[in-house]
Order: structure tokens, then sequence, then C-alpha cells
């Protein structure tokens, strides 16, 4: 029998994660980030080897959110089906955390993303008791050095699997015009927002919007900050820098007018598919290639438009459309659009192909018996390693 479990699932769609998600009521932008989320090959193995039970955090009080975030993945990854799955019992733990999603209003997909990331961190962070904040400051240290201990200073009180595999470290400095003086500060960041650079015709390109982010800014008048060293303030500039590019890049394309949403731009963004080389925008030399493996689309207007997804599997390498319940193939030459809304990147080494054989997935257990197995011992490190675990170490439940 279990040939025949092993036969199902390396051919059902959805063993490939090639399942739909029902429409609730306008929550097709909760649907497009979950897709990406599910074709994000490290935070599908956490849920689907079960490795985030490890981490739940018990002495909190919730940890609802993350189990059925966990579920949900499992579920579009193992049920034999290849019926559309339903998030209700997902969405009325993201309404709990997050009570601007009750209802049934239309949503912006990535405050959607940054609070289903934010919220799943909480609940698995390995920091159970925060220390006190302290007045260290590390600004006698050369930069490099000062980022390091921010990012340490940042993990002794935010440290989950979240973080591992999302946030990267932003510096931003500051020059006095007056005597030269560059203060830096240190700042995590969970995605990228990018203007779109504008331009009387035509496209412009990722790299346009990448260097409009990072594009020197002039702090004059009432904005003039206060020089450390002048003791007055002074017309300054800013300028950002990636200090620490995180594993999974997700960019965002601003599209929508701050205020209120009230007008959207429709520019064409070229983006590349793959070799995004962003070693340009990086303050230390660092690995910072990546190639897309996830969009999450808006199309329509301000006042209506509805929210895909277009994502590479992390298993076939094929890419399809999840356009709620309905999941099509497509071709990679269609994965460029005006539509592109939010970007997702990882670096080659998590490319398919790389990585382990299909055979060495969980099989598909029934949830509930997933829910006993606690043998759940599996780092996602393993999977890249020769001295792979035997199959059947972890169908001992
Ligand atoms: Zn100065």
């Amino acid at each position: 029998s279990l040939n025949i479990v092993t036969f199902v699932f390396q051919n059902s769609k959805s063993a490939q994660g090639l399942v739909g998600l029902k429409n609730l009521g306008n929550t097709c932008f909760m649907n497009s980030i979950l897709q990406c989320l599910s074709n994000t090959h490290s935070l599908r193995d956490y849920c689907l080897h079960n490795a985030h039970r490890r981490d739940l955090n018990h002495s909190r009080s919730n940890t609802a959110l993350m189990e059925e975030f966990a579920k949900l993945i499992q579920t579009m990854w193992t049920s034999s089906s290849s019926e559309a799955v339903s998030p209700s019992e997902f969405k009325t733990q993201i309404q709990r955390y997050a009570p601007r999603f009750v209802g049934y209003n239309q949503q912006d997909a990535q405050e959607f993303l940054r609070f289903l990331l934010d919220g799943l961190h909480n609940e698995v962070n390995r920091v159970s008791v925060r220390p006190r904040g302290s007045t260290e400051d590390f600004d006698h240290l050369p930069d490099e050095e000062k980022g390091k201990k921010m990012w340490s200073k940042y993990l002794e009180r935010e440290d989950s699997k979240v973080v591992d595999v999302f946030v990267g470290q932003l510096k931003s400095s500051l020059t006095c015009s007056h005597c030269g003086f560059c203060s830096t500060v240190f700042d995590p960041f969970w995605d990228l927002s990018l203007p779109i650079t504008k331009k009387g015709y035509g496209e412009v390109s990722l790299m346009d919007c990448m260097r409009l982010f990072t594009k020197e800014d002039v702090l004059d008048g009432d904005e003039k900050p206060t020089c450390y060293r002048c003791k007055t303030r002074r017309r300054c500039t800013k300028k950002f820098t990636v200090q620490k590019f995180p594993k999974i890049l997700v960019l965002h394309l601003k599209r929508f007018s701050e205020a209120r949403r009230t007008s959207k731009l429709s520019t064409f963004v070229n983006f590349p598919l793959k070799d995004l080389d962003l070693r340009e925008f990086s303050s230390e030399s660092s690995n910072a290639v990546y190639h897309l493996y996830a969009v999450s689309n808006h199309s329509g207007t301000t006042m209506g438009g509805h929210y895909t997804a277009y994502c590479r599997s992390p298993s076939s390498g094929e890419w399809s459309t999840f356009n709620d319940s309905r999941v099509t193939p497509m071709s990679s030459s269609q994965v460029r659009s005006s539509d592109a809304y939010v970007l997702f990147y990882d670096p080659p080494a998590c490319s398919p192909f790389t990585s382990f054989p299909e055979t060495l997935l969980p099989l598909p257990l029934p949830l509930h018996s997933v829910s006993h197995c606690e043998r759940s011992t599996f780092q996602s490190s393993r999977f890249q390693s020769s001295t792979f675990q035997p199959l059947d170490s972890f169908l001992v439940c």
C-alpha cells in the first residue's frame, strides 16, 4: 500500500502543489499570497516536515495561526484530491491575529503578506523572553562590524525560521554636506518597496526601480537632520544600500498611491526571471544574485481589481497560473506583465533539480496522523546533503 500512496503522491496534481484555493468572497489577495508562499521551497518544507512544531512557542497563548498555515500547506501538497481547498480555518486565524482582515473587503496583497509573516514569526520565535533594551551603541565600530552587531542584537529578540528565510538588513547612510561626517543606521527589512520610475513612455526595468530606491536623497529645509559632529542641523544626503541580502528577496512594486490607494500605476516593469544581479546595491561584497519563482499580480483598477499568482514549482520547475480555485500551466514567457505587483526571488541554490528528489518528500499521511508525528527531526539542510535520512525513519509516527 505504501507504493500506491507514493504513486498517488507523485502523480496527483496536489502532490505538486497545483491545488487551487476557494475564494471566500474577495479573498483573492490572500489566495495569491498563499500560493506564492506555498511555492517558497524552504517554508513549504518547514510545514511539510512539521518542523514548526519544535518551534511553536508554547509560552505564548496562541499558536493557531502557524498551525492552520502549516495544515493548509500540507493539504495543498499532500491531499490526494486535486479539488480546490478552502482556506476558511486559516482565514479565521489571520482575522484573529489581524482584525483588519475581518470581513470581505478587498485588501492589499503586500500588506497581507507583511501581517502574515509577522504573525507566523511571532508564534515560532525561538526567543521566548526578549532581553531588556540596552543603550549600548556601536557607533565607534567600522560599518561592517556595526552591521553585524546590529544584526545579532536583532536576533536576540526576533529569531525564527521566518526571519531566516525572509529578513535582510538595510543600511542607511547620512552624510553631512558641511563637514562630511557620515552616520549609519542598520534596519532589518522583510521586503523592499520599490518606487516605479516615471518615464514618459514605454517600459521601465526593475533595475531602474532599484536605482531609484537607492538613489541619494537630499535632506534640506525642514527635513535637515542634526549632524553628530557639527552639533547643529545641516543639509545632508541620505542613501540606502543592502547590508545583508535575505535568502528570499521580496520586492514590492509601489503601484498604488499611498493616500488611500486612490491611483494605480500600470507601468510595465521589466524584471528578469533569471540572474537578477543586485551586487551594485550591496554595501559589502556579498552574493546577491536571484532567480524569480513567484509573482503576485494585481489586474484592474483601484476601484475593482483581482489578484492572481504565477508560481514556479519548487519540485518540477514548471510555471503555473493560480487564479483562486483554478490552476493552469503557463509558459515562462507569460510571467512578465504590467500586473506584476509583488515579486519573490530565491538564490540559484534553491532552484529546482538541485534539491532532493520528490520521492524523499514525506508521504501523504492523513493529517491527523501527521499531527502525532513527533519524529520530525528534519532540518532543511539535510535535504541538500548526500547523507539523507532513510525514508522509513520518518514514517514512524
Ligand atoms: Zn557636519
